[in-house]
C-alpha cells in the first residue's frame, strides 16, 4: 500500500517538539522525505533519529532556522529543493506563547513585537518561499507527483474565541495567521496551491502545560472543554496529515478545527 505522502516531499516548522514532532513522525510514516526546521536543531535532530528506525524507507534531514528571518526560511526550503528536487507540503507550525504576553495594559512592546515576528512574519516568510517553490514544482503523472502543493499554517482556536486569560499578542498572531492564509489560498487558488489554516484546541503540548503550571489554571480551562480533555499534538498531526495530501484536494482558505468541540460550546457537560 503506498503512503498518503508517496513521493512526496514535505518541510515541517517547529518540528522538534509537539504538533511538528508528531506530523514530522507521521508524514515520513505515510512515505514523503521531510524537512525538519526548528531554531532547537538538537530537538530537530533527536526526531530525524526517532523517524529514521521507523521509517526507514524515506529520507529526513534536520536544519536550524528561525522562522521570523527571511533569510533561514529560504535558505530551509532551498535546502528542501536541493537535496529533494521539489516541495509539495510546507507546514508552517513553529510559534511561541511568551509568558510576559498578558493583557492591553501590562504588555510590553518588545513581547508584542517577537510574538508578531514569529507566530505572523514567520508564517508569511514560509508561504512566500513556499509558493515561489511550488509554482516550479515538476508533474510526474507515474509517481502522482504534481505542480502546486499544500501549505498549512497553524492559527489557534484563540484566533475564533475571545478569553479572559489573556495573551493580546499571541491571539492578534493567530487572528492575522486566519486572515492572511485566507488571502493567500485565493489568491493562489488557479496555480494549485492549496493554503489552508489549522486551528488547534488547547493541547498536552509544552507550549501550554509549561505555561499551565498549576491545577487551579488547568481547571479554569478545562471546566470549558466539552470532551474534559486537553487535546493531544498527534490528534492536530493526523488533520495535518489529511490538509497534506491529495485527500484534501478541494480544500483551501478554510480555517480547520480540531478543537474537540471548543468553539461551538456554550454550556458544556459536567
Ligand atoms: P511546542 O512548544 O511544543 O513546539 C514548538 C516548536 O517550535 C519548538 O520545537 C520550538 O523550538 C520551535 N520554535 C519556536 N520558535 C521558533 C522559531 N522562531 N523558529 C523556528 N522554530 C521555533 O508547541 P506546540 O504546542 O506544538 O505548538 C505548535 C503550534 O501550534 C504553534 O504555532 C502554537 O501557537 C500552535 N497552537 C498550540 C496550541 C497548544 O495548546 N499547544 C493551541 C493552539 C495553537
Amino acid at each position: 500500500m503506498p503512503g498518503r505522502l508517496q513521493n512526496k516531499v514535505a518541510l515541517v516548522t517547529g518540528a522538534g517538539s509537539g504538533i511538528g514532532l508528531e506530523s514530522s513522525i507521521l508524514f515520513a510514516q505515510e512515505g514523503a522525505n521531510v524537512v525538519l526546521v526548528d531554531i532547537n536543531l538538537e530537538a530537530a535532530q533527536n526526531v530525524v533519529a526517532l523517524i529514521a528506525t521507523r521509517s526507514p524507507n524515506v529520507k529526513v534531514l534536520a536544519t536550524k532556522a528561525d522562522v521570523s528571518k527571511e533569510a533561514d526560511v529560504k535558505a530551509a526550503v532551498d535546502l528542501a529543493i536541493n537535496e529533494f528536487g521539489r516541495l509539495d507540503v510546507m507546514f508552517n507550525n513553529a510559534g511561541i506563547m511568551h509568558p510576559a504576553d498578558d493583557n492591553a495594559l501590562n504588555t510590553e512592546e518588545h513581547i508584542w513585537d517577537l510574538t508578531m515576528q514569529i507566530n505572523l512574519k514567520g508564517v508569511w516568510w514560509g508561504c512566500k518561499y513556499a509558493i515561489i517553490a511550488m509554482r516550479e514544482n515538476p508533474t510526474d503523472e507515474a509517481k502522482g507527483l504534481h505542480r502546486g502543493g499544500s501549505i498549512i499554517n497553524t492559527a489557534s482556536f484563540v484566533a475564533l474565541m475571545g478569553a479572559a486569560t489573556p495573551q493580546l499578542a499571541y491571539t492578534a498572531s493567530k487572528g492575522g495567521v486566519l486572515a492572511m492564509t485566507r488571502e493567500l489560498a485565493m489568491v493562489h487558488a488557479r496555480e494549485g496551491i492549496r493554503i489552508n489554516s489549522l486551528c488547534p484546541g488547547p493541547l498536552k503540548t509544552p507550549l501550554l502545560m509549561d505555561f499551565l503550571d498549576t491545577e487551579e489554571k488547568r481547571q479554569r480551562r478545562l471546566v470549558h472543554l466539552p470532551m474534559g480533555r486537553f487535546g493531544e499534538a498527534v490528534e492536530l498531526a493526523n488533520a495535518a496529515l489529511y490538509l497534506a495530501s491529495d485527500e484534501s484536494s478541494y480544500v483551501t482558505g478554510t480555517d480547520f478545527k480540531v478543537d474537540g468541540g471548543l468553539s461551538s460550546a456554550y454550556v458544556t457537560a459536567v
